[in-house]
């Protein structure tokens, strides 16, 4: 494939800092070309992309596959509308209703198709509010995306604050604290919202008994249980969902990132009784459904299923885990996570300069904590490729 380079590196994070609005930071590089689990920066260099746009690519980038169904759908037909329907979107609602529902097949779910995890969240949101019960309780170093909805219940001042006053009867308790939990939820909580892991935080696991726990706690008050799968979903953890392990069915799962390779989508499904909240025009989004959309959606979930990418994922995800517990570096504390969505716990808050030698040395990886490196790639990754980074790691954590 050629490539025709518009500007240097450089020159390009220049034409940046003038156009962008100044919520984005500058760039740390300008990407023209990613194949597999590879990209290129505007200057010739090549990285393994080990955060796969924040855990997004979940097939590498430029998948033919994926590339194939997203082209074949777009020159048959590309946005009707929701006055009408397509059976993508109808196909696609079906694989998500059902994955969903897999550990209570009995159970009704129906689906909420958007274009964000942000725009699923705040689907989730509204279904809460018309339970009819005033309150939501949300998890402290939550995260759940960056619209009001959304924001009111992400916890991190940082991103509140200056967009106050947001909907409100929203009150965060300590993640992974059963009796805090229990001690805040009665009849007037609509809705309760976990993240099954908390990639933004740092990839924390609350630990294997919450989501159960939360399940039967939500379930005596009549209380939905909302799990934001955005980031866990889609087969990252190892599961179609990673809540799936825990045997619960949610009433409502959100997703979004890994479902789409990197076509924007987000889906909110609902299942039982909150599959029914919404009526006739309550919610609505333009290009939410479109059969693009669907189409990229769809042709992940198959080749994630036919190449048997859950099990791989499993496997290599905890050899990458034991290989970089056994380095024994002394600025290693601790390897968490699942699947391969995993933090590295450094035991000084140096991550993002650790993070920034990584890239220098050719490896894309992230530090969402001042103390933890995420590590989130393409769920097809190889073990020789993420060998190649555990071989160099020492060498990035020596560097600060
Ligand atoms: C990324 C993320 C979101 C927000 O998704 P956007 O597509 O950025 O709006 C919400 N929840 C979780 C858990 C996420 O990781």
């Amino acid at each position: 494939m050629t490539i025709s380079p518009t500007g240097s590196q450089a020159e390009l994070a220049e034409r940046h800092s003038h156009v962008l609005m100044r919520n984005l930071g500058t760039p740390l590089r300008v990407f023209v070309r990613g194949e597999g689990s590879y990209l290129w920066d505007a200057d010739g260099n090549r990285y393994l992309d080990l955060l796969a746009g924040i855990a997004v690519n979940a097939l590498g980038h430029a998948h033919p596959q994926v590339l194939g169904a997203i082209s074949a759908q777009l020159s048959t037909l590309g946005q009707v509308s929701n006055y009408f329907a397509t059976p993508t979107q109808i196909g696609l609602a079906e694989r998500l209703a059902a994955m969903a529902t897999v550990n209570a097949p009995e159970r009704s779910a129906r689906v909420f198709l958007c274009n964000s995890g942000t725009e699923a969240n705040e689907a989730g949101f509204k279904l809460a509010r018309l339970t009819g019960r005033p309150r939501i309780i949300a998890m402290e170093g939550a995260f759940h995306g960056r619209t009001m909805g959304a924001l009111a219940i992400t916890a991190n001042p940082a991103y509140r604050a200056p967009f106050e006053p947001l909907p409100g009867g929203v009150t965060f308790v300590p993640y992974g604290d059963v009796d805090a939990l229990a001690a805040e939820l009665d009849e007037t909580v609509a809705a309760v919202v976990i993240e099954p892991i908390q990639g933004e935080n740092g990839v924390v696991d609350p630990g294997v008994d919450f989501l159960a726990k939360a399940r039967e706690l939500t379930t005596a008050t009549g209380t939905l249980l909302w799990l934001d799968e955005i980031q866990t979903g889609i087969g990252r953890c190892g599961d179609w969902l990673a809540s799936t392990s825990s045997g619960i069915c949610a009433d409502i799962v959100t997703l979004a990132k890994g479902l789409g390779n990197g076509f924007p989508i987000g889906a909110c499904v609902a299942t039982g009784a909150a599959a029914e909240l919404f009526g006739p025009g309550a919610h609505g989004s333009t290009f939410g459904g479109n059969p693009v959309a669907a189409a990229a959606g769809l042709a992940v979930l198959s080749i994630i299923e036919r190449d048997g990418l859950l099990a791989h994922v499993r496997e290599v995800g905890d050899r990458f885990a034991a290989a970089i517990t056994a380095l024994n570096h002394p600025l290693i504390a601790q390897v968490r996570g699942r699947g391969l969505l995993r933090g590295v716990v450094l035991t000084r808050p140096v991550a993002p300069a650790v993070a920034a030698a990584a890239l220098d040395g050719g490896f894309v990886i992230n530090a969402p904590r001042p103390n933890v490196l995420r590590i989130a790639p393409p769920l097809n990754v190889t073990a020789d490729q993420l060998d190649g980074f555990v071989a160099a790691l020492p060498g990035f954590l020596d560097q600060p």
